[in-house]
């Protein structure tokens, strides 16, 4: 198996962009869950989230936690995928100024922190807007 792949597999659902979807109404959970809010169905199939969206609000964070200290002020934003859900997420590359809500974004897996001498890197999604890439 090649390392890629095996990375793949391991990288928790969560950032994989998977749902579950609901087989009695087909809502969507994102993060999944055991039971349906609209149906009260308990069954669900994984649903692969698109990784296009639009932003629909954010909020600039100046004081950030001890490990995104050094990234304030940062950008933290809902972000709605055309499947309709939604996530919150931070914005790449972008300036508080840069932003408006309805700009179109991507969401790609990224590294998102760094803690202690170990170095040890957090990975997560975050929204980068489609203008710059
Ligand atoms: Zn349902």
């Amino acid at each position: 198996m090649s390392t890629s792949a095996r990375y793949t597999r391991e990288i928790p659902q969560r950032y994989r962009l998977e749902a579950a979807k609901c087989k009695g109404c087909s809502k969507l959970f994102f993060p999944p869950r055991l039971i349906c809010d609209e149906c009260g169905g308990k069954e669900f199939e994984p649903h692969r989230l698109s990784d296009k969206g639009k932003v629909v609000s954010y909020s600039v964070v100046r004081i950030g936690p001890s490990q995104f200290v050094e990234q304030v002020p940062y950008i933290v934003s809902v972000v709605e995928l055309e499947d309709g859900v939604r996530l919150t997420c931070q914005v790449a590359d972008a300036k508080p100024e840069e932003l408006e809500i309805g700009a179109p974004v991507t969401i790609e897996f990224r590294k998102i922190g760094e803690e202690g001498d170990a170095g040890i890197i957090h990975y997560g999604y975050k929204a980068v807007l489609d203008r710059f890439k």
